[in-house]
């Protein structure tokens, strides 16, 4: 091998001794915990600051901090005590909090989760195991892509997944919603009192009619619906002039200023199995204290059944289910049933 390639393996070591070195957990990994919040996003990191204040005996397992917030590529109007944030820096001012209690973190993904005599089983794709007695799962969930040219590049620049987040930035625009299911109609309606006009793009030959919203948006002037549509491509320049369709066999540019990806979404929650009762989208269903079917297992922010996705709800969220996780710690299963109203399982 020549010096030059010895120096650049050398320094690619030590960088990854630094990397491994920083992402080091700064205590001793202990395996046995009362309490364990899965996921580090706005619920986990609410869950896990008031754990840290209420002194629980606890640790964090997730695969990044900040979640869905560092991905934003808009400015953030709607989270209180700011007119206009980046998700960036919202995310920094977050994990700013989060880190000035230092609570024990590991970051790796989580596999399994077992029931066993004592608990749960918490497994780690790096083949850790934890033994806890409670569990907050927090771990959101993905929006499903196009997949289409252009999706990448205009990303922050005339594309959102969120109609609830960025519909306002398209006031008196023209835009564009792909997909007429559940979410597309949902971003359809945010959008009817600020848009100019509302494509609603399908690529079935119909919207999804039996949503009690359906009518509301398919009758409204500034809607026009357009199905048996495909979305073949994203164009614009600097920012997204247009929308590529492909309809009755004719390609042709819809002028848009905006398009709404709202073709579904997927929550995290893969490594429960079939351990707690979900809904048809596989999110966790919760009761109003945020406990799942199975006593000692509560779930908070967009990987549950709550419609709302959003940092404040999320964050409100993670605070309910580490309260209720923590009336569960002290006052034990038998207590907690009487002041949690445990949802009937079909399991
Ligand atoms: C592009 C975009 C723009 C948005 N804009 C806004 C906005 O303007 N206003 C607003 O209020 N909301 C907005 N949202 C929504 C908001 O970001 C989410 O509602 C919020 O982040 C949900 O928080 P969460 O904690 O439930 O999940 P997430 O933020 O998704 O965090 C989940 C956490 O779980 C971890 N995790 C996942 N699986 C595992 C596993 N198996 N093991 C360990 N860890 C795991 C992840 O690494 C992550 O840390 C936007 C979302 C997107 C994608």
């Amino acid at each position: 091998m020549k010096n030059w390639q010895n120096l650049g393996s050398l320094a690619q070591a030590r960088n990854q001794n630094e990397e491994a070195e920083k992402n080091k957990p700064k205590f001793k990994i202990k395996r046995v915990y009362d309490l364990i919040i899965i996921g580090c996003g706005p619920s986990g990191l609410a869950a896990s600051i008031y754990a840290s204040r209420q002194k629980l005996d606890f640790c964090v397992i997730t695969k990044d901090v900040g979640g869905m917030t560092n991905l934003n590529p808009y400015p953030i109007e709607n989270y209180l005590g700011y007119h206009y944030v980046t998700g960036v820096e919202l995310e920094q001012k977050f994990e700013e909090h989060f880190r000035s209690f230092n609570p024990p973190t590991i970051y790796d993904k989580v596999r399994k989760i077992e029931k066993t005599n004592q608990g749960f089983l918490v497994t780690t794709e790096s083949s850790n195991f934890f033994d806890c007695k409670a569990v907050v799962i927090a771990t959101g969930r993905i929006n499903k892509p196009l997949n289409v040219p252009g999706e990448l590049d205009f990303a922050g620049k005339g594309i959102s997944f969120c109609a609830h987040c960025d519909a306002p930035l398209f006031r008196d625009k023209v835009v564009a919603v792909v997909g007429g299911g559940r979410t597309g109609l949902d971003s359809a309606l945010q959008l009817l009192n600020i848009a100019k006009k509302v494509y609603l793009v399908e690529i079935g030959n119909k919207i999804r009619e039996e949503e009690p919203i359906a009518k509301l948006v398919k009758t409204a002037s500034k809607v026009e619906v357009l199905t048996s549509t495909k979305v073949l491509e994203i164009v614009g320049d600097n920012v997204v002039r247009g929308i590529k369709i492909l309809k009755d066999k004719k390609q042709e540019i819809i002028k848009v200023d905006g398009i709404f990806i709202s073709v579904g979404y997927g929550p995290n929650t893969e490594f429960l199995g079939n351990l707690v009762r979900m809904n048809d989208r596989r999110e966790i269903i919760i009761n109003e204290n945020n406990m799942s079917s199975v006593p000692g297992i509560f779930a908070a922010g967009d990987c549950t059944s709550v419609k709302e996705k959003q940092v404040l709800v999320a964050a409100g969220e993670g605070v309910k289910a580490l309260i209720s996780a923590s009336e569960f710690l002290h006052l034990g299963k038998a207590n907690i049933l009487k002041v949690v109203i445990p949802i009937k399982s079909k399991r």
